[in-house]
């Protein structure tokens, strides 16, 4: 979808203002800041009836950030005079429509509050204008949050899209988690059912006798898992005809034992069916390389997940959390003194290090949890279905099993290392991003109250 660009923008908002005299211009800004704080209530004790709209902006902190945000808003749409204004008030807009975007609000609930204010802006201005003043001010008001809106929702979907393909190679590359044995094994399957074929033709079975590729080892799988897992690949769609080719038109063709039937024929049948085999096989092995490429989404030294995924895990476990009534706890893990290791003992074993603490938070994380390596030595973890004490528990275990564990570098060295934690617990807040800053600020703590501690981040 092609972007207006900044001065595109610029240059439209600019029009609006030039279209409207000054004095209606002041009088609307006026009456906006005037206005503001009963324009937020407004907006805010309308959308909190909503239920869906509700899930968004009950909690608290959204409630005192957003009512002055939205002062702010209103505010600043109006009071716009120069390109500097007008660019910093756009950007303002795309700003919003990312959060959006982050925290999946639907768009219908963005249009209906906008709705809200432009109804309440429109009764403010015929209360405290005469009627054509009224009328004037009012369609330059409508038009500037419209203009705003339409910033918004384009930066809202471009995020959205790049979300959306995050997801995509997150559901591929969970499915697919042990690809390498798996494309052997589908290989063989179906290498096992042509040959199979092949001695049942030589055998002289009739058509109808002969396997059907769908109900092979390998046609189970793929229908089944295949597909889904490769859904949305070209590849995907080219083995499924390929398939249906095969056991619907070329199997039901040969009729080798009923009288007359043409040996050259049945030649060019075998042929066939060797290419549509061969094609299949061809179109699997590039599945598994496209997937290969995903496993890049895994970190190469450590193979945890990479930090391209924390987003939509996230997002997940808020979804999650909100249905369920379960919580979810975010744990920040930075090593000690890393640096002085590498110093000390050289970057590879600084590298055998990360290796082996990663492969220990693997061992003694539980099934459901998840595991990052966020760059360097830094580690995070999401801690599913805890709640304040066991999260708690959790992470001091991981603290002091890092302390006790002996990691060995080459030449029978061994090392000690300590590490600073810092735990956040889901709070309700719809926006992740607040989540991974609460665990931040507490490892800070952790590190500047002395380190090889855990810090519990304030609500
Ligand atoms: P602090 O206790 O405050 O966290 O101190 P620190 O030394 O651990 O932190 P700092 O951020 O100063 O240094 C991090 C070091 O980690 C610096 C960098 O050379 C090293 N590092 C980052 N990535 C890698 C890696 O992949 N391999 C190795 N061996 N070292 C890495
Ligand atoms: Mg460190
Ligand atoms: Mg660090």
């Amino acid at each position: 979808m092609p972007r207006l660009s900044l001065d595109e923008l610029t240059a439209e908002w600019q029009h609006q203002l030039d279209n409207c005299p000054d004095h209606i211009r002041q009088l609307t800004a006026q009456l906006a800041v005037q206005h503001k704080t009963e324009l937020a209530a407004h907006f805010y004790a309308v959308m909190l009836q909503h239920p869906e709209a509700a899930l968004f902006l009950s909690h608290e902190e959204v409630k005192s950030r957003l009512s002055s945000s939205m002062e702010n808003w209103v505010c600043n749409l109006y009071s716009t005079r120069d390109t500097t204004d007008i660019q910093s008030v756009i950007a303002h807009q795309n700003k919003i429509g990312e959060v959006h975007a982050r925290v999946s609000i639907p768009v219908h609930l963005v249009l209906r509050g906008a709705r809200l204010l432009k109804r309440r802006l429109i009764e403010i201005l015929r209360t405290a204008l005469p009627p054509q003043q009224a009328a004037m001010a009012s369609s330059f008001a409508m038009t500037l949050i419209d203009l705003a809106m339409e910033i918004m929702s384009h930066a809202y979907s471009a995020s959205h899209d790049r979300h959306s393909r995050a997801e995509e190679s997150y559901r591929l590359f969970a499915v697919t988690q042990n690809i390498a044995s798996e494309k052997e094994k589908q290989r063989a399957a179906l290498l096992d059912w042509e040959n199979q074929l092949m001695f049942d033709h030589a055998m002289s079975l009739t058509a109808d006798q002969l396997p059907r590729l769908r109900a092979s080892e390998f046609g189970l799988w793929f229908r089944h898992k295949g597909a889904h897992g490769f859904e949305g690949a070209l590849e995907t769609g080219l083995i499924l005809d390929a398939m249906a080719q095969i056991d619907d038109v070329l199997l039901p063709l040969f009729a080798l034992r009923e009288p007359g039937a043409d040996p050259q024929k049945n030649l060019q049948l075998l042929r066939d069916l060797r290419e549509q085999t061969k094609s299949i096989a061809y179109h699997l092995d590039l599945l598994f390389e496209q997937n290969n490429e995903l496993e890049s989404g895994r970190d190469v030294l450590t193979r945890l997940l990479n930090r391209k995924f924390l987003s939509v895990v996230l997002n997940k476990q808020i979804n999650y959390a909100r249905d369920t009534n379960n919580s979810f706890a975010v744990l920040s893990i930075d090593l000690d003194h890393f640096k002085q290791i590498n110093d000390t003992h050289g970057h590879e074993a600084g590298d055998l290090v990360l290796q082996q603490f990663a492969s220990m938070l693997l061992n003694k994380s539980r099934a459901g949890d998840y595991l990052f390596r966020m760059g360097g030595e830094e580690f995070l973890m999401i801690m599913v279905d805890v709640n304040a004490n066991s999260a708690r528990r959790a992470a001091e275990k991981i603290r002091a099993l890092t302390a006790a564990e002996v990691f060995r570098l080459p030449q029978e060295t061994t090392i000690h290392v300590t590490a600073s934690l810092g735990l956040a617990l889901f709070t309700g807040h719809p926006d992740y991003q607040q989540l991974l800053r609460r665990a931040d600020s507490a490892l800070y703590e952790a590190k500047h109250s002395g380190r090889d501690q855990v810090v519990v981040a304030r609500d």
